[in-house]
C-alpha cells in the first residue's frame, strides 16, 4: 500500500509535544497541537493549512506566534481547532500585537478558529490581517459525531478527554486506499492518464457501481475515451484496500472515561502517537496531573489494536532512561 500520510513527531520526545502530517501528493500539510516549531522549516509550516490543538497549555500553544510570523504577508486561511474558549484565546493573542501598518498589505492573510464543546456544537471566528486580526464572521454549527473535517479522500474526528480541563484527541482516517493493478491496465489496453485520478476520487467519494464514468486519454487523432459502469472499472483494475489512520492522543488522566473514548477513536490505527509521561511507578503524581503513564499508554495501545505506537511527552524527569519509557510501554 502506498501511503497517502506521513505523520511524525515535530520534536524530540522531551520536548514540546506535536505531530506533522505531511501529504505525499498535495503541498499540504496539518498539524497535531501547536508547540514549539522552530524545528520545523518554513516551507513545512507554509504547507499547513489546518492546526489542530488539544488544548492550550503552555507546551501545546506557544508555537502560535512563530506560525503567524511566517504566515504574515501570505494569501492563506489557516484553520485552527482548539477546545472551549479558543476563540477567544486566539483573539487575545492577536490583539496583543498592534496592526496599525496592515490594511495596506497586498495579502490579506486569515485564520479561521473553531471552538469545539463537547455537545457538538462549534464556535467559529475569523480574523483578517488586513482589518487588524478583529473578531468577524462569528458563526456556531453543530457537529455530528465528532467530524472536524470530511474532505473528499480523509476525515478527521475528535474525542474529549478529561485532563482537568478538556484535552481533544484527534483521528485521522483516509476514507480508503485504492491501488491500480497495472497489469490489467496493460492487458486492457488502458493508458494511464489523468482519469486514473479521477477514478481514484470517485472511488474515494462512495459513488455508486452503476455511475457512468469515462475513461480517456489524448491519442493520434484527437482524445479517446471508453465508458464504463464505475463498478465494473473497480472490480478489473482497482484493488481497495481500507485507508491510513493516524491518532493523535495526549494529556488524558487514566479514568474509565477516557479509556473508553480513546480506544474507540484509535481502534485499529496504524499509527497511535500518545503521551507516555511517566513511568508507572509515579502511577501516584500522573494521576495527579492527569496524564497517562508508560504502561497505560501500552495497554491502551493494545486494547485499540494500534498496529505502531509512537510514544512522547515524556516528563524532563526521566532524561537520559528513554528506553526505560518505552520498555514499559511494550509490555
Ligand atoms: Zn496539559
Ligand atoms: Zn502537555
Amino acid at each position: 500500500m502506498t501511503p497517502q500520510f506521513l505523520p511524525c513527531l515535530v520534536n524530540g520526545p522531551f520536548d514540546d509535544p506535536g505531530v506533522y502530517v505531511d501529504f505525499l501528493y498535495e503541498r499540504r500539510a496539518l498539524l497535531f497541537d501547536l508547540g514549539d516549531v522552530s524545528a520545523l522549516s518554513p516551507r513545512k509550516i507554509l504547507r499547513l493549512t489546518h492546526i489542530f490543538v488539544s488544548h492550550t497549555h503552555i507546551d501545546h500553544f506557544i508555537g502560535f506566534d512563530q506560525v503567524l510570523r511566517l504566515c504574515l504577508g501570505r494569501e492563506k486561511r489557516l484553520h485552527l481547532f482548539g477546545p472551549p474558549g479558543f476563540t477567544a484565546q486566539v483573539e487575545h493573542r492577536l490583539a496583543s500585537f498592534t496592526w496599525n501598518l496592515v490594511e495596506s498589505y497586498p495579502t490579506d492573510f486569515t485564520v479561521v478558529a473553531t471552538e469545539l464543546h463537547p455537545d457538538g456544537s462549534c464556535i467559529i471566528a475569523e480574523f483578517h490581517c488586513r482589518r487588524g486580526f478583529r473578531r468577524e464572521y462569528e458563526r456556531t454549527e453543530q457537529l455530528s459525531d465528532g467530524l472536524l473535517l470530511d474532505e473528499e479522500t480523509f476525515c478527521i474526528r475528535t474525542a474529549f478527554l478529561d485532563h482537568r480541563t478538556v484535552s481533544l484527541a484527534f483521528a485521522l482516517e483516509e476514507k480508503c486506499h485504492v491501488n491500480i493493478m497495472k497489469n490489467r491496465l496493460l492487458e486492457l489496453g488502458l493508458p494511464t492518464g489523468p482519469w486514473l485520478a479521477e477514478l481514484k476520487l470517485a472511488i474515494a467519494r462512495g459513488d455508486a457501481d452503476d455511475t457512468p464514468f469515462r475513461a480517456w486519454w489524448p491519442g493520434a487523432a484527437g482524445v479517446e475515451e471508453r465508458h464504463y459502469p464505475l463498478g465494473e472499472l473497480k472490480r478489473m483494475i482497482l484493488n481497495v484496500v481500507p485507508g491510513q489512520k493516524i491518532a493523535y492522543v495526549t494529556d488524558a488522566a487514566y479514568t474509565p472515561a477516557n479509556a473508553a473514548k480513546i480506544i474507540d477513536l484509535a481502534r485499529g490505527a496504524d499509527y497511535l502517537f500518545i503521551e507516555a509521561t511517566f513511568l508507572d511507578e509515579e502511577r501516584e503524581r500522573a494521576r495527579e496531573r492527569h496524564h497517562l503513564t508508560a504502561l497505560q499508554a501500552g495497554l491502551l495501545a493494545r486494547q485499540a489494536g494500534a498496529l505502531r505506537v509512537m510514544p512522547f511527552h515524556f516528563s524532563p524527569r526521566y532524561r537520559g532512561m528513554e528506553e526505560k519509557l518505552r520498555q514499559e510501554l511494550e509490555l
